[in-house]
């Protein structure tokens, strides 16, 4: 075959070639190039000779080429299977697989160099670019969370501190309770001796009680049957002193008969005084027996007028009784005129000639159900320390005025202990040297059921 003839059909082999050809100057001018590879790129027949390598790469490929594909080239003068970004004209990258090898041709250096597409190896790139980046963000999601757990971790850290302390805070105080709850103990056992004490404590003062309220009772029923044995030779002695007086038993000179009457005195008061004994003591042992009934107030300051009056005039003391009419009391009518009898018999006792004694009744809007009756006088009165006593039995303000009166110190003793008997009772004021008073006070019956 003819060598013009031969050149052709070798250039139309390497057009035809299933890879890209192109031979380029050092200085990067493309001196030849194959059709497959101007079809790579977008480019028409024989438009790529002339143009430089460098333009046909993108930015990235270009310093590449540079730094380290045209260098190798120069100093190895082959180059094997280096992956290259070439840039196809409408700006589309496409990856190639370039061997070069370089050679003097006609007096220069010329660079050969074949392109083989590699759509599948940039596909690999890709997903290997892609696994790396996927991989990259996994690694930093894990140092993330490694970050996250650390955090997390110090957190935890603290928080179980906190609670260890917290634990320790609370066996402490568990500790503490314990010792509460020991200490509560103690004072418990020690509250249910005391407790124990107590109940035997009281156990005992009810038996005392007990034993002196039956001593009491025995003593009050002594007295009754003491004072009723005295009274029967009391009586005798009076019979007796009146027949020798009366001269029954001969004739009695003018000192004797002065000195019977001085037994007799004494007789009296003796039997007086053994009377209100065998009274308190009746009332005491519980053996008083109270008849109530609808007591009018008028009627029985009428009562009670005949048997004072006497008294007042020997006195010469003047005297004066008020009551409302509607005045009614629920009581023991002979017991409230011996009230009334005794009260006013010491008003007369204790007041000086010339005195005045008066005796009220009323009622109190303060004190419902309730009547006062007052015996006023303006005799000597009762000091202030003695007001309370003066009803005690036996007591007496003053032994030399008593005995000057004859009292016995059991009439205010027994007057208090019915009033009260009957549900009321007795009190007194009193200024000394000005007078006194004495407040009865008894259950009112009420003006309507009066009888
Ligand atoms: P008695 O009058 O028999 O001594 P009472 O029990 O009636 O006994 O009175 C006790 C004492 O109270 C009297 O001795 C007297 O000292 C005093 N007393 C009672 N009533 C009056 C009064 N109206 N004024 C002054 N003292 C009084």
């Amino acid at each position: 075959m003819p060598e013009a003839e031969g050149r052709a059909s070798l250039g139309a082999l390497l057009d035809g070639a299933p890879c890209g050809f192109v031979s380029f100057a050092d200085d990067g001018t493309i001196t030849v190039a194959n059709a497959t590879m101007a079809e790579m790129l977008g480019y028409g027949r024989g438009e790529l000779e002339g143009r430089r390598i460098e333009s046909l790469m993108g930015v990235g490929a270009r310093i590449f080429y540079q730094t380290h594909f045209f260098p190798l080239v120069r100093l190895h003068g082959r180059a094997e299977e280096i992956f290259l970004l070439l840039r196809h004209r409408e700006g589309a990258e496409v990856g190639v697989l370039a061997n070069a090898v370089r050679h003097e041709r006609g007096g220069a250096w010329a660079n050969d160099c074949v392109f083989l597409r590699v759509t599948e190896r940039r596909k690999f790139e890709d997903e290997l670019l892609r696994a790396r980046r996927a991989a990259d963000e996994a690694r930093a999601q894990a140092e993330a969370a490694r970050a996250l757990a650390e955090a997390q971790g110090a957190e935890l850290r603290e928080a179980n501190d906190m609670l260890e302390a917290q634990a320790l805070e609370l066996e402490l105080h568990h500790q503490q309770l314990q010792e509460q709850a020991a200490e509560m103990e103690v004072q418990a056992e020690e509250l249910s001796a005391v407790n124990l004490e107590l109940i035997e404590r009281t156990e005992e003062a009810d038996r005392q009680r007990d034993a002196a309220e039956e001593a009491n009772r025995a003593k009050s029923s002594f007295l009754a049957v003491m004072s009723h044995e005295l009274r029967t030779p009391l009586n005798a002695i009076a019979g007796y002193v009146q027949l020798l007086e009366m001269g029954i038993h001969g004739p009695v000179t003018a000192a004797q008969l002065e000195a019977l009457g001085r037994v007799e005195r004494s007789q009296k008061h003796l039997l007086r005084l053994i009377n209100e004994v065998l009274n308190l003591a009746r009332i005491e042992a519980g053996h008083v027996e109270y008849m109530l009934e609808n007591v009018r107030v008028p009627e029985l300051l009428e009562a009670v007028w005949p048997l004072v009056e006497p008294q007042l005039a020997e006195r010469g003391l003047s005297y004066a009784a008020e009551a409302g009419s509607r005045l009614v009391m629920r009581a023991d009518r002979e017991k409230v005129q011996q009230i009334l009898i005794n009260l006013l018999s010491n008003a007369i006792k204790f007041t000086p000639a010339g005195g005045r004694i008066t005796v009220e009744a009323h009622a109190r809007d303060d004190a419902p159900g309730v009547v006062f009756l007052r015996v006023a006088d303006t005799g000597i009165g009762i000091p202030q320390d003695k007001q309370g006593s003066v009803f005690e039995p036996f007591v007496q303000v003053d032994m030399s005025r008593t005995r000057r009166s004859q009292g016995t110190g059991l009439g205010l003793s027994i007057s208090r202990d019915l009033a009260r008997g009957m549900g009321g009772d007795l009190r007194v004021r009193s200024e000394e040297g000005r007078g006194s008073t004495f407040t009865l006070s008894l259950p009112a019956a009420g003006a309507a059921s009066a009888d």
